[in-house]
């Protein structure tokens, strides 16, 4: 690297990434050969479904499927996905123009600001929030503007609020329910409450829908079910946590035609789509026996019912999460999140999320992922307990 080497502008500005020092402190743990336990990462440790993994392998077999795909995904990909989004929520897409296939759902949250925000636009952010709402903000030039995401709103944005801020200049507005961290789960009524907000302010709704899939009661409702949804925004999907696919890299956008095909001219420019065998697993995905996404959901459960039981156990109070598959608990014996999730792993080498690592708000609280099998997760609750922290 020469001396005078310097990253741009947009990078600097861009905050530093907290998580990265848990998984250096993680590395170092691990390097000393202490038996860790990772609740940190939001990546399920359950296998993808065998019928998916099989569909895979026989378009690998099939050397058409080794050449470039179009960015714009295969029509059947895109047809599979209308017809399984029409059986869920009876909202019918069309294939052609209001769904676009993306490398993992990241990808277009990340791209979308290309497509739509100018630099010094600003975009409405969570917080505490899933980071990729701001660092695509801030690498395309726009200015991420957070709104609180409070308990004793059961971390609902609070609209009214945000009505009363400066709102010239927005952009886009980013939700993301079930919530990654904070596990809360919007009803139909939020959705059409944010159609009017859209409407009323001439700003974009994004919804990340990640963990729509992963609920444990009630299935979860979709923005675009919302009438009018389709004329302010666009809904994310992903097939990363409903199958346990985090590595493949499937996702969908689906919603307002002009926005999805903003956002396919900006992958146009940089990706040539997602690798066409696993568009075909993606498809057998979707059409399959959804059996394996309801025992995802009852393994997750009884993670969830233990772990809850575990932290009430030691006298620590979390609510009960209704989707998703972490657990959103407010710190004890006042510590910050970082101090707390340093001291747990060193003590008792659980590594767990400190919740600032998601925005100012998420101070005060830690994220845990159940993403380890009952007996470990009941380990880390028997360290934890006798931990004295
Ligand atoms: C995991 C996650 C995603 C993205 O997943 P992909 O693997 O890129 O589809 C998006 N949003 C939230 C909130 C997530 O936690």
């Amino acid at each position: 690297m020469t001396k005078n080497f310097q990253c741009a502008r947009r990078l600097q500005v861009l905050p530093e990434y907290l998580f990265d020092i848990i998984a250096m402190k993680k590395a170092e743990a691990v390097a000393k050969g202490k038996d860790v336990i990772d609740l940190g990462v939001g990546d399920p440790d359950l296998p993808s479904p065998l019928h998916v993994v099989e569909a895979l392998k026989k378009a690998v077999d099939d050397p058409s499927h080794h050449r470039y795909s179009s960015f714009k995904g295969m029509q059947e990909l895109r047809e599979t996905f209308a017809a399984w989004f029409f059986l869920r929520y009876g909202v019918d897409l069309d294939p052609d123009g209001e769904i676009l296939p993306l490398i993992g759902s990241k990808e277009g949250i990340g791209h979308i600001h290309l497509a739509l925000v100018d630099p010094g636009d600003k975009v409405l952010v969570p917080d505490p929030g899933y980071p990729t709402f701001q660092g695509g903000t801030i690498l395309a030039g726009g200015i991420p503007v957070y709104y609180p995401l409070l308990p004793g709103r059961g971390f609902m944005p609070d609209l009214q609020s945000i009505e009363k801020m400066d709102l010239r200049g927005v952009k886009i507005m980013h939700i993301n329910f079930p919530s990654n961290p904070t596990t809360a789960v919007a009803d139909l009524d939020f959705f059409r409450q944010m159609v009017k907000f859209g409407r009323r302010h001439g700003i974009i709704v994004c919804h990340d829908a990640a963990y729509a899939e992963l609920f444990f009661d009630e299935p979860c409702p979709s923005f675009l079910q919302a009438r009018g949804a389709m004329e302010v925004g666009v809904e994310f999907h992903s097939l990363s946590k409903t199958y346990n696919m985090t590595g493949w890299r499937l996702g969908f956008a689906a919603g307002n035609r002009d926005i999805v095909k903003a956002l396919g001219k900006v992958k146009a420019n940089y990706d040539t789509g997602v690798f066409s065998a696993v568009q075909r697993a993606g498809i057998a995905a979707l059409s399959g026996d959804q059996g394996c996404v309801q025992r995802s959901r009852e393994i997750f459960r009884k993670r969830r019912d233990i772990f809850i039981e575990g932290l009430a156990s030691m006298g620590l109070e979390a609510v009960e999460p209704r989707a998703t598959f972490y657990v959103w608990s407010p710190v004890p014996g006042g510590y910050t999140s970082m101090e707390f999730a340093e001291k747990i792993l060193e003590k008792t080498a659980v590594v767990v999320t400190p919740g600032s690592g998601f925005g100012e708000y998420g101070e005060g609280y830690f994220r845990t992922a159940l993403t380890v099998p009952e007996s470990r997760l009941q380990e880390a609750i028997d360290r934890m307990s006798h931990s004295n922290i």
